[in-house]
């Protein structure tokens, strides 16, 4: 069964108990639209007790503000209770729930286009919000008025950059008005909560639109102070020459690559990334423009190699250097870097070493720095290709042991 089949099965059990049950939300305006939608939530006038009594396996996780989830043959689905939020006195959380009628909940979502419920038993959409009209339109609309609904919740407009960004939809003059207006309060909102919303709009094919209406409407410096029009020009032209899928730290690392190093990695802190995610920027943004050096060593050239973000920096590179507008020419050095790297064929990028340090103090070297020293400078030579075997790695350490001797 998928996700949409199994909604339907619990709207048919709640319907068949009495009650009024309905795809709600993003799934139906994903529908109307053709799109595959992510998931299906249902909304019903059932009572989160009533929901947990109907069936077999529930969570309660939510209950209390109406959401209860409904466990069937593997798959979750998402059962809440028409409810309205009321009293957001801090723009980021309601401070109670009431539960109610359809209509009032449809009142209660963000924009039109998301306050459509649909009956699939009937094949019915119902749209107390003029939802269908503004889908036919391709717009981004709150429901009700926009600084009102902003105020509720701030992270609204980046709810409404991300939909506009995402279905390729204008935002509605009035509402574009409100977030631009709003901007400043963004700075309430968790990172973590901005980030899920920024990966939305900064990993989608038409992120260049997304980053630009984060620029104009004054959100992008709100949430990474100090981010200036020049970085800003970059972030759009680099962006623009990204591949189109891409993951959230590549297209962050090309957002910041009109940035000094150091402060994209402070404003990546603002977002609260999870540690890997954290690494794989920096790493993006500390290497830029290793790439482009002609001499760089072979030693040095199959250590980066053998990074795991390696082709990220690669894509990362090719977008600045075709977003520097120098066309063709730009671009030679990472097209001369590709031909070294094949050249290389399925040679071992991280070989064992030729010794180990047991080895290399059998051989006189003293314990400590020097030690540590030796190792890396017989693993680069190693990596270049002068030294094969044990026997002459063997021969080399001696050499640099007699070399080294007076400092050691
Ligand atoms: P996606 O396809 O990206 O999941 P979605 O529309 O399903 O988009 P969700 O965040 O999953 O968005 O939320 C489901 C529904 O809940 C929305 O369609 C909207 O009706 C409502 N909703 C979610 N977040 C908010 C919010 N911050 N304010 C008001 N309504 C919201
Ligand atoms: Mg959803």
């Amino acid at each position: 069964m998928t996700n949409k089949q199994t909604a339907i099965k619990v709207i048919k059990c709640l319907q068949r108990s009495g009650f009024q049950a309905l795809l709600a939300g993003g799934c139906v305006r994903d529908m109307l639209l053709g799109r595959r939608a992510k998931d299906y939530d249902v909304a019903t006038d059932a009572q989160p007790q009533d929901v947990i009594r109907l069936f077999k396996r529930t969570l309660k996780v939510g209950a209390k503000f109406g959401v209860v989830i409904v466990l069937i043959e593997g798959r979750r689905v998402e059962v809440a209770t028409f409810r309205t939020e009321t009293g957001y006195a801090d723009g980021r959380h309601p401070g109670s729930v009431e539960f109610t009628t359809a209509a009032e909940d449809a009142g209660r979502r963000d924009f039109t286009i998301n306050g459509m419920f649909y009956n699939p038993l009937e094949k019915q959409v119902i749209d107390y919000v003029d939802g269908q009209a503004d889908l036919k339109s391709r717009i981004v609309r709150t429901i009700g008025k926009p600084s009102e609904r902003f105020g509720e919740d701030y992270l609204r407009m980046l709810r409404a950059v991300r939909f506009s960004t995402q279905l390729d939809f204008e935002i509605e003059s009035s509402t574009w008005s409100a977030v631009c207006r709003n901007a400043k309060k963004i700075a309430k909102i968790s990172g973590e909560r901005i980030a899920m919303e920024l990966e939305g709009i900064l990993v989608h094919p038409n992120r260049v639109a997304g980053a630009s209406m984060l620029i104009e409407s004054g959100l992008v410096n709100v949430i990474f102070p100090g981010f200036a029009g020049e970085q800003a020009k970059s972030a759009i032209a680099v962006l623009g020459q990204l591949r189109s899928k891409v993951d959230f730290a590549l297209a962050l690392a090309c957002f910041f690559a009109g940035c000094e190093t150091e402060f994209a990695v402070r404003s990546c802190r603002i977002l609260k990334l999870s540690r890997n995610r954290n690494k794989h920027i920096k790493f993006l943004l500390v290497n830029r423009s290793k790439l482009l050096d002609k001499q760089m060593s072979l030693a040095d050239l199959k250590k980066l190699l053998a990074q795991p973000y390696f082709w990220d920096l690669y894509e990362l590179q090719r977008a600045i250097q075709k977003a520097s507008g120098h066309g063709r020419k730009s671009i030679a050095p990472l097209i001369n870097l590709r031909r070294r790297i094949k050249a290389l064929g399925d040679v071992d990028l991280q070989p064992e070493p030729l010794l180990n340090g047991h080895d290399l103090i059998r051989l006189g070297a003293v314990p400590g720095p020097a030690l540590g020293q030796l190792a890396e400078e017989m693993y680069i030579a190693q990596l270049e290709g002068t030294l094969h075997t044990a026997e002459q790695a063997g021969k080399w350490a001696k050499k640099w042991l007699q070399k080294h001797s007076n400092h050691l």
